[in-house]
């Protein structure tokens, strides 16, 4: 039905989620959203540390303890903490955690104004209407409806709001530190995660993001005595890089497999029809299949999944029109699947430039996060929530290629799971771009995921239950 009468069952989803959408605690959480989206917590804008502010009053308001609510000033921005004490004191905390902080927005760009919540044909517009204020929301939310409900969890509960994810994760550091953190069983992030809708609006598969690849930049550098442009030789800074660069084009990483890129492809195999199909299924069953390993390498819509990548992004040479460049230096942007090491890929690209002379540098210190196994009773937990929505859908575990501060989290020895309960299309993500959007029926379903989880995983029963 949907595929056949979308226009007609676009005004009926118009008008039925409105009557569904209109519990008190549903009110509360998009007043509060509305606030967040107000907060212009872009980098250099200095507004986290009055949006932590209001979410604090309002926690307080809704019952928490002043006692119950840290909050971590650090330069510009802030973190906040806030717990949730649990009745049986053996068993280990849960976190929860959503980021503050957005990609700067500018108003004369956008359609409409990015720092106002709009809500408009099923949409909610604005910065970090999905990328994660939808997050901060959920977690403020369910903090409410615990203390509503006068619900002590069986476990502690600790909400993490992170105040600088987009840029340094510094805060994400403080707060892997906090004793309210430290000794976590596990935590659920906000920020990855999710279903996908295919263009008619139906429910595909749902995915839980249990590792992410290393993101890693090099700098290869060649050097040259240089010289006047009018007398050329053949060594030259310019050609020689040109040279090396086709040699890290050409390099190519073995196919690597894990429990979690398995069963996601074990998953697309089954909705991809022909031989891509048939060798996904081949690859997820023996990684060790060398003709199906190199089937998918060569699809650069899979390889990346199954390998460490490496492209040249940036070049930069020479230093006037009319002289033999001096430097020549390239950027190479590497993502570095679980298992690989950054050495080890510096390694591979000295080798690949194929010129003794280039010198290989690591920019910064890379965060290389181990991978969190799935654990049956967080999939189940997250299985029951978003089944009650959408009945049957397959859910799996996958390795994000991206990056979230669920990173900071696994290599400080939290467990991370990634799970927001957004179901979107992919043509309507426009996180960090222009006119960023969330379906509303979304906000609502990532509202009460979160809420499901912390009653789940955290035993939290309302008072006389
Ligand atoms: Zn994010």
């Amino acid at each position: 039905m949907l595929k056949t009468l979308a226009g007609f069952v676009s005004l009926v989803a118009l008008a039925v989620p409105a009557a569904a959408q209109d519990a008190p605690y549903q009110r509360q959480a998009r007043d509060v959203y509305e606030r967040l989206i107000s907060f212009r917590t872009a980098e250099g804008h200095g507004q986290v540390p009055a949006m932590t502010a209001y979410i604090a009053e309002t926690l307080k308001a809704g019952g928490v303890p002043a006692e119950d609510i840290v909050i971590i000033p650090h330069k510009e921005t802030a973190a906040m903490l806030v717990r949730i004490p649990g009745r049986d004191r053996s068993m280990r905390k849960i976190l929860f955690s959503a980021h503050m902080d957005v990609v700067d927005a500018r108003p004369e760009d956008w359609e409409r104004s990015p720092f106002k919540l709009v809500e408009e044909n099923g949409y909610f517009f604005g910065r970090g209407t999905g990328d994660n204020k939808q997050g901060v929301a959920a977690l403020v939310s369910t903090i409410l409806r615990l203390k509503a409900d006068k619900a002590m969890p069986a476990r502690a509960l600790t909400f993490a709001f992170v105040g600088d994810e987009e840029t340094g994760m510094e805060t994400t550091r403080l707060i892997a530190d906090h004793e309210w953190v430290k000794g976590a069983e596990y935590a659920i992030n906000t920020d990855a995660g999710g279903g996908t809708l295919d263009e008619q609006g139906k429910p595909t598969v749902y995915g839980v993001q249990g590792a992410e690849k290393t993101y890693a930049t090099y700098f290869l550098t060649l050097r040259n005595p240089g010289g006047h442009s009018s007398r050329p030789r053949n060594d030259n800074a310019i050609y020689d890089l040109a040279k090396v660069l086709n040699g890290i084009q050409a390099l190519q990483f073995p196919a690597q497999a894990n429990a979690l890129t398995r069963a996601s492809l074990r998953l697309a195999a089954k909705t991809t029809p022909g031989e891509k199909g048939k060798m996904l299924a081949r690859f997820a069953d023996n990684p060790d299949d060398a003709e199906a390993a190199a089937y998918l390498l060569a699809d650069p819509t899979v390889a990346y999944e199954i390998s460490t990548t490496c492209v040249a992004t940036m070049l930069d040479a020479g230093h006037a029109e009319n002289a033999l460049p001096q430097r020549a230096k390239a950027t190479v942007n590497c993502r570095i699947y679980p298992g690989d090491t950054v050495e080890g890929v510096k390694g591979r690209l000295a080798e690949a430039a194929g010129n003794k002379n280039v010198v290989v540098e690591v920019d910064g210190a890379p965060v290389v996060s181990p991978v969190s196994e799935p654990r049956s009773d967080v999939m189940a937990a997250i299985a029951k929530s978003v089944h009650a929505r959408y009945p049957g859908i397959p859910i799996s575990p996958y390795l994000e290629a991206g990056g979230t501060d669920g990173m900071i989290y696994r290599t400080k020895g939290i467990p991370t799971f990634a799970s927001s309960g957004v179901f979107m299309k992919d043509s309507d993500v426009f996180f960090h771009g222009l006119n960023e959007r969330l379906p509303v029926k979304a906000f609502y379903e990532a509202i009460d995921h979160v809420h499901d989880l912390a009653v789940d995983l955290g035993g939290a029963r309302p008072a006389g239950k």
